[in-house]
């Protein structure tokens, strides 16, 4: 099997974007690199007296539409390109949702399952104190990702209201609802990524009620996803997955008591209503809608071809490979791409900062209502542009993000 670099993937899609958008040369090399990356040591007192220095990261890709945006992932298998790629996809992704932002991105190497609340509270002020010199409300605003929490946003937020000494509340987006979080923003994800495939049904004559539905993953991301699924739509989740194993269930799984299972055992593996399934094997199933949502690289030229699902909607970023997508496109598989399927988080986040800015409060109905907008938007402005050009969903959104990133550059005269 190919070990992919994500960053070396994410460089290519800028690549085939930028030919088919003819840019100069001069853009190309901008828009291929992060513009500002630092890296970071991070000493932190360990529950046990001792001191581990952990290492991580703070990447932004782009600003020329607006101060950079961008989640923290704390996970083992970090690297510099992990987070370089992951930069790159939130410039792609703020553009497709025209969003005025740029795109960013951080990473700590560490393992939070085996770290306790406050070796991670320790941590996360830690990182703050390092790359605090770097983000602000109006630089670059940070947010949750892969295993990290709206308290742990929380912390982060105190850590860099501390060193300002200003309430820049809107430095950090996700933050718990009592210091400045949005409604909605814990399920935007799932939610903006269902947006999309409500489009997609209709285009499809999919009737989501009673539409079969396979998750992998299941964080915010794909925890939300089942929930919504079942709750906004009627769908029949029948399988879902986790780091740990998968669980399958013809007749639907109950998404909130697989997520209460999680919650007590640390898996949805061992749930009791339901059949054990490996990951390869919940890809493979017949459903009408496949959600990827939990890490890059998991739909490859190995798996591709077995992919039987009419929808794919990729709440992860990056979880299918380039040579796994023109497979997916010949077996007429509608792929709605990571950085336009799982915009809605980004776009919560957005209207977090809004609301930090000008002291305000949206109900909830109205965050739904303006991510259901921006969310729909995207999707049709990308499908226009794939059906006019003759291409797929991804290299659409490509040339919709890219050519927008490009012309800000040109208009500040960077290029
Ligand atoms: N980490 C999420 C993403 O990859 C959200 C980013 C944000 O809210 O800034 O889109």
């Amino acid at each position: 099997m190919v070990e992919y670099n994500p960053f070396t993937v994410a460089q290519a899609e800028v690549d085939r974007a930028a030919d088919l958008l003819e840019l100069e040369p001069a853009m190309r090399e901008l828009l291929r690199w992060p513009l500002r990356e630092l890296q970071v040591r991070l000493p932190v007192h360990m529950d046990d007296g001792s001191v581990q220095v952990f290492e991580g990261f703070r990447i932004q890709h782009n600003d020329a539409r607006g101060p950079t945006k961008g989640g923290i992932r704390y996970h083992p298998a970090e690297t510099i390109d992990t987070v370089r790629a992951l930069a790159m996809w939130m410039t792609w992704k703020c553009a497709v949702v025209d969003i005025p932002l740029g795109g960013a991105k951080g990473g700590v190497i560490c393992n939070p399952k085996e770290m306790s609340e406050a070796e991670l509270e320790r941590l996360s002020r830690a990182y703050i104190g390092q790359v605090g010199r770097i983000i602000g409300p109006d630089r670059d605003i940070a947010a949750p990702d892969v295993y990290t929490t709206p308290q742990i946003m929380a912390w982060m937020m105190d850590e860099y209201c501390r060193l300002s000494g200003n309430s820049d509340f809107g430095a950090i987006t996700g933050k718990p609802l009592g210091i400045g979080g949005s409604l909605g923003r814990n399920d935007a994800t799932a939610r903006g990524g269902w947006y999309t495939v409500r489009e997609a049904a209709q285009e499809l004559d999919i009737d989501l009620g009673g539409a079969t539905i396979a998750v992998q993953g299941y964080g915010n991301a794909g925890s939300y996803t089942a929930i919504l699924g079942q709750q906004l739509f009627g769908c029949r989740i029948i399988a879902v997955s986790d780091s740990s194993g998968g669980i399958i269930n013809e007749a639907g799984l109950n998404a909130e008591a697989v997520l209460q299972h999680k919650a007590r055992t640390g898996s949805v593996a061992g749930f009791p209503a339901a059949d054990s399934i490996d990951n390869g094997e919940l890809l493979a199933l017949d459903v009408d809608v496949l959600w990827p949502a939990a890490l890059e690289n998991v739909i490859t030229a190995d798996n591709a071809a077995q992919i039987k699902a009419k929808i794919v909607a990729e709440a992860a970023n990056g979880p299918t490979t380039p040579e796994a997508d023109p497979i997916l496109y010949e077996n007429d598989i509608h792929v709605i791409p990571d950085f336009l399927c799982n915009a809605g988080g980004v776009t919560v986040s957005y209207f977090e900062m809004v609301q930090n800015a000008s002291r305000d409060q949206w109900s909830e109905e109205y965050v739904h209502q303006r991510l259901d907008k921006k969310m729909t938007e995207a999707y049709h402005t990308v499908g226009d542009v794939a059906n006019h050009h003759g291409v797929d969903m991804r290299t659409a959104a490509y040339l919709v993000a890219v050519q927008r990133v490009a012309e800000a550059v040109a208009l500040r005269g960077w290029v």
